[in-house]
């Protein structure tokens, strides 16, 4: 699992429409300690004895609260879960030491991109050739600017440690586009400051897919099984 920002009851409840056991779980790796990320990670842990990964910084956020389990990734070093190899990915965000993933498994490549206010050649070199990625589209820049947040908060998500726009989105896509790619989900979705419509048409026209071959990640439902030929 990546990331739990939900409470326990929550999460036992979007878990279960996956058909999927808590204590199933192998490992809970952090992205970093803002809360809609890391404010159930501790709770669900302690939970059903699931040992959690992170960076130093994140950890030191105490956000988690005490661990039984855990380990600290170390300089973004690449480390194994079982069959899969773990490539933790330095990205631009305002947390203490933000860390997005790139998964390998069966000659396969998935990456999971959410939270950074900017993209770095770093991350377009990690992307070259992935057959998976969860990207954000956080915001559409006019509605966000013409919307009803705060200007420090509008200052904060636009600039270059908060959030990816559909705009950079969709350049750092095409940067990393390849026949490769099979499956693509637009992520982390501000309800505030963008529309899922916009952001499913605009990625899909960016690199002439159908439509409905951009996936959807939905606050409230999430996403359903998804599968890498
Ligand atoms: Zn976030
Ligand atoms: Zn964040």
């Amino acid at each position: 699992m990546v990331d739990c920002g939900f409470t326990l009851k929550e999460t036992v409840k979007r878990l279960q429409r996956l058909e999927v056991e808590p204590s199933c779980i192998d490992a809970i790796l952090v992205t970093h300690e803002h809360q809609d990320h890391i404010s159930g990670v501790g709770p669900l842990s302690r939970k059903y004895d699931i040992p959690v990964w992170s960076t130093r910084g994140s950890l030191l956020s105490g956000k988690c609260g005490k661990l039984n389990a855990y380990s600290i990734i170390e300089g973004f070093q690449q480390f194994a879960i079982g069959d899969l190899s773990v490539i933790p990915l330095s990205v631009p965000h305002d947390a203490r030491e933000p860390c997005q993933y790139l998964f390998q498994a069966y000659g396969k490549q998935l990456a999971i991109l959410t939270d950074l206010g900017s993209y770095t050649s770093e991350i377009i070199k990690a992307l070259q050739s992935c057959h998976g990625l969860l990207l954000e589209c956080n915001h559409d820049e006019d509605m966000l600017w013409n919307g009803p947040y705060p200007r420090s908060l509008k200052q904060r998500v636009a600039g270059p440690l908060g959030h990816m726009s559909n705009r950079q989105a969709i350049e750092l896509l095409q940067k990393v586009f390849s026949d490769d790619l099979e499956l693509l989900i637009a992520s982390h979705i501000s309800e505030q400051n963008n529309c899922p419509k916009l952001v499913q048409e605009s990625v899909a026209e960016s690199i002439q897919w159908p439509l409905d071959k951009v996936v959807i990640a939905e606050q409230n439902h999430g996403f359903d099984w998804v599968n890498l030929a």
